[in-house]
């Protein structure tokens, strides 16, 4: 049977909005060492804006903004929101789109009438090995030591442009990450997002440890790697590219606003925006583990 401790501890914590799906997972929380926080969406706002833009020669920022929002129309990705919303904001209407495909971690792809668009991270571009790509690079390196995350947008396999995005801290991330480290946990940032973005926010957030260009596959066996080292890990995500790592990790807190497979996948669930909740459960499950030992 449940301890009683552990059901009591679970309704404090539930009015503090940190919901605990399995009472196993209250246990674990006691013994956690490692926390792997996810960027987009979970230490920051995950709501990213279109911070600049950079058409090839011969394309208008606009026409590049058009085709991108295209191939967005139906992704789920914050990256997505933001190009949509630039191009209403600019009063733009992209064309009609089908053919649609998501690949996580990388982009997204469609056929319009002009042809095939695709927009995506690096990796894509590379793996796509789109030509053009000279312009865009020039523009990526200066805004991703700003910290922004830059896009890249093709029609066929030529470079179109490229666009900056930029996404905040949240309010509450500085804080929570100093009192987990406070608690003795060494804190890690796992992203999918490239090094810039990902040293940037790390530097912002406090973590030393970070890593960037980071597939869901690749989070998982993190993960995995730390767990045969005899490691207790916690992770901390908001999107479907974090479900396997949230299912495989010790604890896995899924932020609520984020996607339903996070929030399947997780054994915590954090209600309110902030991190501030992984250090309040995992106070609590010490506290609590303790007293029925
Ligand atoms: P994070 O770990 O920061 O939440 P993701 O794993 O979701 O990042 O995405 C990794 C990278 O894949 C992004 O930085 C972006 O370059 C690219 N990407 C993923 N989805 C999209 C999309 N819908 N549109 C454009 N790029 C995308
Ligand atoms: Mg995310």
């Amino acid at each position: 049977a449940t301890p009683i401790s552990l059901v009591i501890a679970s309704g404090k914590l539930a009015r503090r909005g940190v919901v605990v799906k399995e009472a196993s997972a209250l246990e674990s929380l006691a013994k956690v060492e490692v926390v792997l926080l996810d960027k987009t969406g979970t230490l920051t706002e995950g709501r990213p804006c279109v911070a600049g833009m950079q058409p090839a020669p011969g394309w208008s920022a606009a026409a590049v903004l058009k085709l991108a929002a295209a191939a967005e129309a139906e992704s789920p990705h914050p990256y997505a929101a933001a190009v949509r919303e630039e191009a209403r904001r600019r009063g733009l209407v992209p064309p009609a789109a089908d053919n649609r495909i998501e690949w996580t971690g990388y982009g997204v792809a469609a056929d319009c009438a002009e042809g095939r668009i695709a927009v995506g991270g690096r990796q894509l571009a590379q793996q796509e090995r789109w030509s053009g790509m000279k312009r865009a690079e020039d523009f990526a390196a200066i805004r991703e030591a700003q910290g922004e995350t830059v896009l890249f947008v093709a029609l066929g396999r030529d470079c179109i442009g490229a666009l900056a995005l930029g996404d905040r801290l949240k309010r509450e991330s500085p804080e929570a990450v100093q009192a987990l480290r406070m608690a003795g946990l060494d804190v890690w940032l796992a992203t999918g997002d490239s090094a810039g973005p990902a040293a940037a926010a790390a530097r912002e957030a406090g973590i030393v440890r970070w890593k960037g260009g980071m597939l869901p596959e690749d989070k998982l066996q993190q993960i995995r790697a730390l767990q045969r080292q005899g490691r207790v890990v916690a992770m901390a995500g908001d999107g479907w590219n974090d479900a396997p790592a949230l299912a495989a990790a010790d604890a896995g807190f899924a932020m609520a606003g984020g996607t339903d497979a996070a929030l399947d996948a997780g054994h915590v669930a954090l209600l309110r925006p902030s991190l501030t909740g992984i250090h309040g459960a995992i106070a609590a499950s010490r506290l609590t583990m303790r007293n029925i030992k």
